[in-house]
């Protein structure tokens, strides 16, 4: 372990003590979020995905939606998926939509609607891992469940100078067993909830404020003099580029047209342009493998603009095609042209031209929105800027 600021090796902070100090700093200082005070644990599962590498402010308008819209796992699992991911929408990470609806038909299936407090039970559930199971147990049942997000893991990592590489390994055990070995026997969800928010308010990953930190006299990494050397964290992989090519064809003022993602792919479910992977030389036409791809008869489509996009593993740049259709028709399948995506294991299972206003009830991801908007089309962006984490 590191030394201190005088040469000695810190003491490692007294569970007890660590509780008292956390718990009475959250009660005076927690910040007043709709999901909090509940103890429901629908309302704590839906808050805690949405909330998965997604901003306070940004769940906030959607958590409030879905929980008037969807007011129970019945309610959830009943409404149908498409319908799920168009609220979604602007959100990103629609991976978690599709899961979470999985998971409220499988907890309507095999738990009578009511979500289980066992740790065990509920990582049974589709989409519902050791984070998510441990906020479940300990927030709404008061379980002694340990948990475990990136926030948390930044703020052991520091109290208790732990220098491996929390992302993996020994690392991210150690830090676990700490997280289980801190707990208090009462309030375990309010212990949890107040390391999440020490992270989320005062120890932020280049800056902590410690100086008002109630942890401060029991920090390790405070003590050596450079809290923000810890956690080590191996650096993450660069976005891969990923270069590709969208059609905007609409009909008249008021149609557009649509293809939705095969279900098990990136952005599954959500409808968009037709897009392929773009050929690495623009003359050799990929404004005509699009129609071929989609099945439309148009006008020769014309470059409008090429747009970029960051997801957490991807940098895209996708260069959109504008034309006007000459007729309602479309039928994927129709691939004279040569492209590569629709030989029967094609990206989409679906494809429609559908009014303007309609589309945009449609559950579509930003990149879809922005490629729509690319393309001359007035869009409304959603609610937040993209799939990009915080
Ligand atoms: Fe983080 Fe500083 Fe508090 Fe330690 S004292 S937990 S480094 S804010």
């Amino acid at each position: 372990m590191r030394k201190d600021a005088h040469g000695t090796t810190p003491a490692q902070p007294p569970p007890a003590k660590l509780q008292r100090a956390l718990l009475r700093w959250y009660d005076a200082e927690k910040r007043d979020l709709p999901w909090r005070g509940t103890k429901d644990p629908y309302s704590i599962w839906l808050s805690e995905v949405m909330l998965q590498q997604t901003r306070v402010d940004t769940v906030r308008p959607y958590y409030q939606r879905f929980m008037e819209t969807y007011p129970t796992v019945f309610a959830l699992a009943e409404a149908p998926l498409e319908r799920v991911l168009g609220d979604w929408s602007g959100l990103g990470y629609y991976r978690r939509a599709r899961m979470l609806h999985a998971g409220a038909q499988q907890i309507v299936r095999d738990f009578g609607g009511e979500l289980p407090r066992e740790v065990e039970a509920l990582r049974s559930i589709t989409g519902i891992g050791p984070y998510t199971a441990g906020a479940v147990a300990s927030i709404a049942f008061d379980v002694r469940a340990p948990l475990v997000d990136g926030n948390v893991a930044r703020v052991l990592a520091r109290i208790f100078g732990v220098e491996e590489d929390v992302r993996g390994g020994a690392g991210r055990a150690r830090i676990w067993q700490i997280a289980e070995s801190i707990l208090p026997q009462e309030r375990a969800g309010d212990f949890n909830q107040a390391l999440m928010e020490l992270g989320a308010t005062v120890c932020s990953p280049s800056s902590p404020r410690c100086g008002p930190c109630p942890v401060r006299g029991m920090c390790v990494a405070f003590a050596s003099g450079e809290p923000e050397r810890l956690p080590n964290m191996a650096p993450k992989a660069k976005p891969r580029p990923w270069k590709r090519a969208a059609l905007v064809a609409t009909l008249g003022a008021d149609r557009v047209l649509l293809a939705r993602r095969k279900r098990d792919l990136l952005f599954g479910g959500l409808w968009e342009p037709p897009t392929l992977d773009a050929s690495n030389d623009r003359d050799e036409g990929d404004g005509a493998r699009l129609l071929a791809l989609a099945g439309v008869k148009a006008e020769v489509p014309v470059r409008a603009g090429e747009i970029t996009h960051v997801l957490s593993h991807r940098k895209m740049t996708v260069e959109v095609y504008r034309a006007e259709l000459r007729s309602a028709h479309a039928t994927l399948g129709q691939n004279q042209a040569g492209a590569s995506l629709d030989e029967g294991d094609g990206e989409y299972d679906a494809i429609e031209v559908v009014a303007r206003t309609s589309a945009m009830r449609r559950g579509m991801s930003t990149l879809a929105r922005k490629v729509l908007r690319a393309g001359g089309i007035e869009v409304n962006m959603g609610r937040s800027e993209g799939e990009a984490t915080k």
